[in-house]
């Protein structure tokens, strides 16, 4: 260990990020403990949009907003449920900069993408872009930095500026199923070049109406692209 390491180590004794129980293991940002808080989200899940399904037993089934209404992209993955332990894990990460939950965040969804989606297909990843200005305005866009984790971890290219947002949004957690559709709608714009002809996984922190996923999959698929999936790192159980 180096000298400085250990120095830290004596100040701030390794202790989980979530609930401060001391970590003898300073690897691991979280306890067992708050690990296994943490809810996992399925199966049985909608085929679509991912969505848990209780009671459902087939694969293959569609949840009833799917069917409805088919969405823009093909797939929905999210590794945990956006409740408890996992939900507090994002906000510390979204909210605190804390860089060894959001590694944690990249784990969970890597493997979730190895379980679930079809990668061999996959050719690049592409973070839900927020608006410049509130880029510039918070230092640090927590989406770009699981895109470009996740990317590092699945060996393929990330393209942080394939979609950008044309018009400012309000933020999403204060509205509700269809103001959150008009909310976000036409409020992206992908570019052809970078999308064209190619097959997409497109990346967020947490699937709530899947309003913001399917108004990027549309702006996606509008500008060439062939497929999109959608990768976040929670959703919640709302449809
Ligand atoms: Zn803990
Ligand atoms: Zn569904």
């Amino acid at each position: 260990m180096y000298p400085h390491a250990i120095l830290t180590n004596l100040l701030y004794p390794p202790a989980c990020l979530l609930c401060r129980t001391p970590l003898p293991d300073s690897t691991r940002p979280l306890c067992g403990g708050c690990e296994q808080a943490c809810p996992r989200n399925g199966p049985p899940v909608c085929a679509a949009c991912g969505k848990e399904l209780p009671g459902a037993f087939d694969a293959l089934l569609w949840c009833r907003a799917c069917r409805n209404s088919p969405p823009a992209y093909e797939m929905a993955r999210a590794p945990w449920r956006y409740a408890g332990c996992a939900a507090e894990a994002v906000q510390q990460f979204k909210y605190h900069h804390r860089w060894r939950i959001g590694r944690r965040l990249v784990e969970e969804m890597a493997a979730a993408a190895h379980a679930s989606l079809p990668l061999d297909d996959i050719d690049a990843v592409v973070p839900v872009p927020l608006h410049w200005l509130k880029r510039r305005l918070r230092g640090f866009d927590p989406v770009e930095q699981l895109a470009g984790g996740l990317a590092r971890s699945l060996c393929r290219p990330c393209l942080p500026r394939a979609l950008r947002r044309i018009r400012w949004t309000a933020t999403q957690t204060r509205l509700q199923g269809r103001a959150r559709r008009r909310n976000v709608r036409g409020a992206f714009a992908a570019n052809p070049q970078a999308v064209r002809g190619r097959c997409l996984l497109l990346v967020d922190d947490v699937l709530t109406s899947g309003a913001t996923a399917q108004a990027c999959a549309e702006a996606l698929r509008r500008a060439g692209a062939l497929r999109v999936f959608v990768l976040t790192a929670a959703r919640t159980s709302l449809s």
